[in-house]
């Protein structure tokens, strides 16, 4: 389906400027889907294609070469990274507040010790789960 697009770029001599008609309808679609979920149009055209390159959230894409034909199916290649973050996060914080409730009850100072130790970790990694670049 995409093919007719990539071979249209192919066939020709010189890079032409992005120009819809020149488009296969499949390739047409993804890119104005991608162009309406927030995708920005790149000056450079693909280094393999030379057809035209889109930034979507944070990546550069060839509609023709990045393999998928559609929005959903790049929403489904990214997405399980930052969901299995997001169910960390939330899972570490739910134990965060076990042990916080822990702490205030907790006697025996050996006990505390460790308690204070695995909160401490557990926010470290909180920390870092939060700051990774596919949230
Ligand atoms: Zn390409």
């Amino acid at each position: 389906m995409l093919y007719s697009f990539r071979e249209q770029y192919e066939s020709n001599l010189t890079i032409k400027p992005f120009d819809a008609t020149t488009m296969d309808k499949a390739a047409e679609k993804f890119v104005v889907d991608l162009m309406r979920h927030g995708a920005t149009l790149l000056k450079e055209p693909c280094p393999k294609c030379g057809g035209i390159m889109v930034r979507y959230k944070g990546k550069d894409i060839c509609p023709v070469d990045s393999g998928v034909s559609s929005i959903q199916e790049l929403d489904a290649l990214t997405r399980p990274v930052s969901a299995a973050i997001d169910d960390a996060i939330s899972a570490s914080k739910a134990k965060l507040e076990q042990l916080t409730k822990q702490l205030g009850e907790e006697k025996d100072p050996a006990k505390l010790g460790v308690i204070i130790d695995d909160i401490s970790r557990l926010t470290d990694l909180i920390a870092k789960l939060e700051k990774q670049p596919s949230k």
